[in-house]
Parts: C-alpha cells; sequence; structure tokens
C-alpha cells in the first residue's frame, strides 16, 4: 500500500510518531494508502529546518523569488493534468472539476510571479526639511497553512504562493483525507528551484495542528476548514502571539427573483447546488424563490437532476462524483431523512441511488424548507438543495442577513436596481449578481464575514500579501554636517 510521508528540508522524511491514517479512493471505498500523522516532536524538526529557510529566503532578490515563482508557474501549468489526477483519486471530484480547481491554484501563483510590484511601499520625501519617511513591508519568517479537505491543490496554493513570493518559509498541514497533493507540490517546487525547507509538509492531525499553534517559531497560520475548528485555531492561534486568519463554514444562499431569467437560474442552481457534490466551501446550498417564480424554478431544477451523471470521477462522462467518506456520506442521509421527518417535501431523494461501492450519494431536492429545519441551520456539506419561498426580496435578504454564515451570496434578477441594492444590504464577504459561485479572481482576496472568517484579512490577493507581511516606516536624515545640532523636543515636521 502506498506510503505517504512528510516533507521536510526538501526531501520525503517518513514519519516516526507511529501513528498513521488510511486514505480512501471514495469512488471504490477501498483504502489505498496511508499517511504518516506526526506528532509535535516532528513537527518541532520541521520548523527548525524551515526557520533556518526562512533566514536566507528572506535575503534572496525580488527578481530571484519572483523567478522561482515563473519556474513553478511553467512546471504546474505544464503538469496540472497529474495533480487533477490526484485530487480526484483521494477526493473523488470528477476530473474536468480538480482541473478547474488546480486552474484555479495556478491563477495565485501568477499572481505571486509580481511580487516585486506587490512589495512595494511609499515613499514620502521632505516629510521634515531634510527627512525622507518610507514604508516597507517584511516578510513573518516561518508561516502554517493548515487546509481542507475540500480543495487539497487549490486552498494550500492560495496560501503558500504569496507566503513564498513575500519570502516568508510556509509549512503546510494539509488534510490527512486526501493528503498527496501537498507532497506532488513540494516536490514540483523543489523542481522550480526553491531552496530546501522554504516549503515543507507535515501531514497529521489535532496533534500537529496544536504543536503548529503553539509553537514560539511560527509566526503566523493561515486556516480554511469547518468553522468550529477555525474558530478554536484562531482562538489557541492568537493567544499564542501569533497572526491567524481562519476561514470556516458557509451556507450559501441564492436568491432568484421573480423577474430572473429562468433557464439561467435553474442551470446555475444545478452547478453550484452539487457540482463537487456540494463539497464546496461556495456551493449554494439555499434557493430562496421570492413570489411566483417559485413552482416554475423548482420545475425546472427538478427536470435537469435525472440528467446529472453520477460515477467515478476518473470517467470524463461523470459529472457527479462520491462524498469523500462513508462516514460523511452517512451524514449528510442523515440530514435529508431529518429534513423529511420536520416537514420538507422531498422533491429528489439522495438515498434512492442504485447500490455500489465508494461513498455515492444522488442528488436531493427538499422544497418548503424552513428556517428552523436543521437542512437549513446546518452547513450540510453534501449534494442537498433546500428550497425557502418568501414572498419579498426584503425576506430574502433578511434570511441571508440573519445567518450565522457568511460567505457567499447570489442574486439572480435582470432587475439592475435590485442587483445594486443587494449588493449594498447584503452581509456577506463575495457576493454574485447572476453568478452563483463569486470566487473571486486571483487579484481580488477571498473571505466572508460572520462565522465564515476569523480574523481581519481576507485569503490571497493584496489581503493574502499583507497576512504574509509586516509593515516598517523609516524615518531618514542625511543632514548636511554644519546643520547638526541638538534638540530636547519631541520630534516636530513643521
Ligand atoms: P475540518 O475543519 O475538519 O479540517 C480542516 C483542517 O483542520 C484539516 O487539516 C484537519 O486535519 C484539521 N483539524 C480537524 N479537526 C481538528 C481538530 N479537532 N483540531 C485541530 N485541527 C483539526 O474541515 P474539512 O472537513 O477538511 O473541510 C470542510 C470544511 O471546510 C467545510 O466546513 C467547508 O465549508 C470549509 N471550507 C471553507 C472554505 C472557505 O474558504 N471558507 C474553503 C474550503 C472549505
Amino acid at each position: 500500500m502506498m506510503h505517504i510521508a512528510h516533507w521536510i528540508g526538501g526531501a520525503e522524511r517518513a514519519g516516526e510518531s507511529g501513528r498513521v491514517g488510511p486514505v480512501f479512493n471514495p469512488a471504490t471505498g477501498e483504502q489505498i494508502a496511508q499517511v504518516d500523522l506526526a506528532s509535535a516532536a516532528e513537527v518541532a524538526v520541521a520548523v527548525a529546518s524551515a526557520e533556518v529557510a526562512a533566514k536566507a529566503w528572506r535575503e534572496a532578490s525580488l527578481s530571484r523569488r519572483s523567478a522561482v515563482l515563473f519556474r513553478f508557474r511553467e512546471l504546474l501549468a505544464a503538469r496540472s493534468g497529474e495533480l487533477a489526477a490526484i485530487v480526484t483519486r483521494e477526493h473523488g471530484k470528477v476530473l474536468a472539476d480538480a482541473a478547474g480547481e488546480v486552474a484555479r491554484g495556478l491563477e495565485n501563483v501568477e499572481f505571486a510571479t509580481g511580487v516585486p510590484h506587490l512589495m512595494k511601499g511609499g515613499f514620502s520625501e521632505q516629510a521634515a526639511t531634510g527627512v525622507d519617511v518610507y514604508s516597507i513591508r517584511q516578510p513573518l519568517g516561518v508561516v502554517a497553512g493548515i487546509t481542507p479537505f475540500n480543495f487539497p491543490a487549490m486552498v494550500p496554493l492560495w496560501m503558500c504562493a504569496t507566503a513564498i513570493a513575500a519570502g516568508n518559509a510556509f509549512v503546510l498541514k494539509p488534510s490527512e483525507k486526501d493528503p498527496s497533493a501537498a507532497n506532488w507540490l513540494a516536490a514540483l517546487w523543489a523542481e522550480a528551484g526553491l531552496p530546501e525547507g522554504v516549503f515543507t509538509v507535515v501531514h497529521g492531525d489535532k496533534e500537529a495542528v496544536d504543536a503548529l499553534l503553539t509553537h514560539p517559531d511560527v509566526a503566523a497560520v493561515s486556516f480554511v476548514g469547518s468553522t468550529p475548528i477555525a474558530k478554536y485555531v484562531y482562538e489557541t492561534g492568537t493567544a499564542h502571539g501569533k497572526r491567524v486568519q481562519a476561514l470556516g463554514g458557509a451556507k450559501n444562499h441564492m436568491i432568484v427573483l421573480p423577474d430572473a431569467e429562468l433557464d439561467a437560474a435553474a442551470d446555475a442552481a444545478i452547478s453550484a447546488g452539487y457540482g463537487a457534490a456540494g463539497e464546496r466551501c461556495m456551493a449554494i446550498s439555499v434557493v430562496v424563490a421570492v413570489g411566483e417564480i417559485a413552482d416554475p424554478l423548482v420545475e425546472a431544477i427538478a427536470a435537469r437532476l435525472p440528467k446529472i451523471k453520477i460515477g467515478d470521477g476518473t470517467d470524463a462522462s461523470s459529472e457527479m462524483g462520491p462524498l469523500i467518506s462513508a462516514q460523511h456520506r452517512d451524514r449528510v442521509a442523515g440530514y435529508i431523512a431529518a429534513g423529511a421527518d420536520a416537514g420538507a417535501t422531498v422533491i429528489a431523494d439522495g438515498r434512492d441511488i442504485p447500490d455500489r461501492p465508494g461513498f455515492f450519494l444522488g442528488a436531493t431536492l427538499l422544497d418548503d424548507v424552513t428556517p428552523e429545519m436543521t437542512v437549513y441551520t446546518d452547513e450540510i456539506f453534501g449534494p442537498v438543495l433546500s428550497i425557502v419561498r418568501v414572498d419579498t426580496y426584503a425576506e430574502a435578504v433578511q434570511l441571508i442577513n440573519d445567518n450565522e454564515y457568511g460567505n457567499g451570496a447570489a442574486i439572480f434578477t435582470r432587475d439592475g436596481g435590485a442587483a445594486r441594492r443587494f449588493q449594498f444590504d447584503v452581509n456577506a464577504g463575495m457576493v454574485g449578481v447572476n453568478v452563483p459561485i463569486p470566487v473571486p479572481v486571483a487579484y481580488y482576496s477571498f473571505g466572508g464575514w460572520k462565522a465564515s472568517l476569523f480574523g481581519d484579512t481576507h485569503m490571497y490577493g493584496p489581503d493574502g500579501i499583507h497576512f504574509f507581511t509586516r509593515g516598517k516606516v523609516v524615518t531618514s536624515r542625511w543632514p548636511d554636517p554644519g546643520t547638526s545640532s541638538v534638540d530636547l523636543g519631541f520630534p516636530q515636521t513643521r
């Protein structure tokens, strides 16, 4: 059986803790590998190696760093198919979707190649007589990334591209459920000429996470995962003096106004609700149908469901793959049962799919869902779409604004005024207008509001550079020897 080791000091390094975790192919249900789970002592070895590398890497010129990023970008673009295949094998999402994930990660690398421009500061000549003031941004040192199972390539790339470009050494603790993508990225960084120790992978679970959160030499932690763990990571990391950004779960709503283009809205609900079997933090989980569009909209979504081809992600004709684990599939099925028991109308029941190996569940559509049902309140993270019917736009926005989460939100309408009003009113970090999954492009930043993000900076893009650097302001005088004098007063500029 395949054995997935850590990547420390520029090479694979077998774990010594004696603890391993299983890795499955969710499409077959078979265990295909085991991954080492690091102890706190092994995390300390990884951080020590990163600490040495960080000191040297911050000395590398901006153009040298940029050159490594360009080489990494070229290698990643040329071999993206390999990475997508790894993602499909361990996560289960279909190959086209895995390729899409890699492509979005690649865009983050492309953004980071511009690091010489991104690290520019400001300069004020003659702030006081003979005095210049300028700002610079410097790397933090060793920074850690802790990532979820659902984007095993893209989320690490969100973080590491900017962290490394900014001059830090990056230690990745990927999800133990689909860990191979991390090692593949490590080998690619090495091939691109990144000095050893600047990109490190420690595999593990809570023990490794806790070791990173409490290690005195880890300056910052970037986390993506579920809300309870995000909150824990934020609180523990900040209590240990670290800078932390922790992105959590979501419950994304898509409002459909009565004037929306019906077919486009139904297509979008299907794509965003069931793509990646709903295992996306930006998946649409609730369609809020406003007024008389509800009946035709539900009918149009229902009509599309039987056409979704469910199957092994390696089969090019499959559109929806399995869930990550048997346990998660059963949990999602439990939500469907709870929704039905609570009075939701089950239009399509994903539990009714033919028996097959693997962790599959069919597309589920629940109508007449109300805000107190658990299918509405909880993040399900599966192929379950709920329809909530309301009478007015105001009620629809209120639903979103009352929700615990605030990741993405979308509106479907032909009315520009209503869309603009929505953008103004809605309490969510990423907003789509006739776009169901408004993941910002790499030169903006990604992040939700409320329980979807703990911390104040969003991820990648300009916020990513900001997060992985700290500011310094230099006040400098090069006086004429003849103008020097003693003055005990506070420095004046006038
Ligand atoms: P998770 O919270 O279970 O795991 C995330 C990471 O935390 C993993 O590396 C895991 O090993 C670690 N971890 C798990 N339990 C831990 C514990 N008790 N103590 C310390 N560390 C722990 O999340 P997941 O199931 O891998 O991913 C799915 C979740 O991630 C969903 O809630 C989804 O919405 C969220 N997500 C959010 C975003 C976003 O941008 N906001 C993006 C992708 C996924």
